[in-house]
């Protein structure tokens, strides 16, 4: 039985971590790095352990010091929240070996689908559409030049340890490949340590849609409808929503079906997501992601189900509170708001000078920012997730319009003006989305 979580996260979901443990009746610990001792997660937690400076790779990252604060502190489970060490198969197995009680997938799933390669093969093999590409790490650039001459041009280039959008490079034409191979290679090595590269087709104008799933060690794997998530800057989400525009009934228990497939490939258990590319009715696998995501809230709204509250279920043993997938009432959109520059997308560290947040009916306000807290340069730039619900998109776009209006962050400059822009865009409107849709808004790779 898990009594005392110790969240190994920082910002505003290291609280919506320690919100469901308070809920659930679990003691709390919070890590933290010298840069965050006066960080709402530090202040909310029961007990608080400092484990490094600023640097994520010596704090946030730091495998021995976060395992040495749960020893110190007697927590018996790890909650890694996204990034930092969420989708480390080592650490999980770290975590497990010492006792303590993982709250994620088993440290085998996360491997599987860790390797992007190794994952388009594993869920090929059970009937999951897949991009046409290549099924191993690419051996040279000879190779890679004869695959995607049979694929056809263009095609993208990607890490098989790849992730947040690193290590991807298109291809319009046999020389560019030549060109970009290496580069490719050297950028993989260089962020994940690993050079390996695979390449698929590459589609110029496709939408994301990405399926949660939520599994229990019983073997019970269940969809929650889709995400639309084609908003986006540099190959980052910026605003999410659910359902999506473009999926029927039809399409979403066939993206359904696909996810389950994938997540059961694998024997996953917890929450999870898988990512899809979809192009003119058709979907193929692009990734999982073995953790909770920035965008959960979304699919909360819709389906009533509360994902974090499933999760510390789940890892304690217990079958999932759901049997099969929920029905989506009404409609969701997340607005990412970061601390940056609305035009530039530069990051805008600083004092928040001035704070208020929107209030009303379907407003959901997930933060760790309050009035004279210091934005750290260290991390990254995300201050705030607005998420509005609605029974229509209409109503949830209505939302969208009060709350970010009403929704004041002074002191560091927000991405709050452009998504006030995008909402008012004819295309957003109209729901005509694909993931160029920010290039009009001076979106570079
Ligand atoms: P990461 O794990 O680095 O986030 P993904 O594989 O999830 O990388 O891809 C991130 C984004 O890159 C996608 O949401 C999409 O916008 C773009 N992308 C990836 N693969 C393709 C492709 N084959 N064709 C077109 N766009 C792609």
């Amino acid at each position: 039985m898990i009594s005392k979580v110790l969240i190994a996260n920082r910002g505003e979901i290291a609280l919506r971590i320690i919100a469901a443990c308070r809920q659930a009746g679990l003691a709390t610990v919070a890590v933290h790095s010298e840069a965050d001792r006066d960080s709402l997660h530090v202040r909310m937690a029961d007990e608080k352990v400092c484990i490094g400076p600023a640097y994520a790779a010596a704090s946030y990252l730091n495998v021995t010091a976060v395992i040495a604060a749960a020893e110190i502190t007697g927590a018996d489970a790890i909650h890694p929240g996204y990034g930092f060490l969420a989708e480390n198969a080592h650490f999980a197995e770290i975590v497990q070996e010492c006792g303590l009680t993982w709250i994620g997938p088993p440290p085998e799933a996360i491997r599987a689908m860790g390797n992007k390669a190794n994952a388009r093969r594993t869920v090929t093999e059970r009937g999951v559409p897949v991009l046409p590409g290549s099924s191993e790490p690419l051996g040279s650039r000879d190779e890679a030049v004869t695959l995607a001459e049979q694929i056809g041009f263009p095609v993208i280039l990607k890490a098989s340890a790849g992730g947040g959008g690193k290590g991807m490079r298109v291809a319009r034409d046999a020389r560019e490949l030549r060109h970009v191979f290496e580069t490719a290679r050297h950028e993989a090595e260089k962020a994940f340590g690993v050079g390996d590269v695979y390449l698929e087709k590459y589609l110029t104008a496709p939408r994301h849609i990405e399926v949660q799933v939520m599994a229990d060690a019983g073997g019970r794997v269940v969809a929650l409808g889709e995400r639309e998530c084609s908003i986006q800057r540099r190959h980052q989400k910026l605003i999410e929503e659910a359902p999506s525009t473009v999926v029927d009934a039809e399409l979403r228990e066939k993206m359904c079906e696909a996810a389950i497939a994938a997540a059961a490939a694998v024997g996953y258990v917890s929450a999870g997501t898988v990512e899809f590319l979809y192009n003119d009715g058709e979907f193929y696998f692009m990734e999982m992601n073995t953790r909770i995501q920035v965008e959960h809230p979304v699919t909360e709204a819709v389906t009533g189900v509360d994902l974090l509250k499933e999760q510390l279920r789940v890892a304690d043993g217990h079958a999932l509170s759901i049997r099969k997938r929920p029905k989506m009432v009404g409609h969701a959109i997340e607005f990412r708001i970061n601390a940056e520059d609305p035009v530039t997308f530069a990051p805008s560290p600083g004092e928040i000078t001035e704070l208020a947040f929107p209030l009303g009916p379907g407003v959901r306000v997930d933060t760790h920012i309050y009035r004279g807290y210091v934005v750290p340069p260290y991390y990254d730039s995300l201050l705030a997730k607005l998420i509005v619900h609605g029974r229509d998109r209409q109503e949830a776009i209505a939302r969208a319009r009060g709350a970010l209006g009403m929704f004041l962050i002074g002191g560091v400059r927000t991405s709050i003006p452009l998504h006030l822009r995008i909402i008012d865009d004819a295309d957003f409107e109209a729901g005509r989305l694909s993931t160029q849709f920010m290039d009009r808004y001076g979106n570079r790779e």
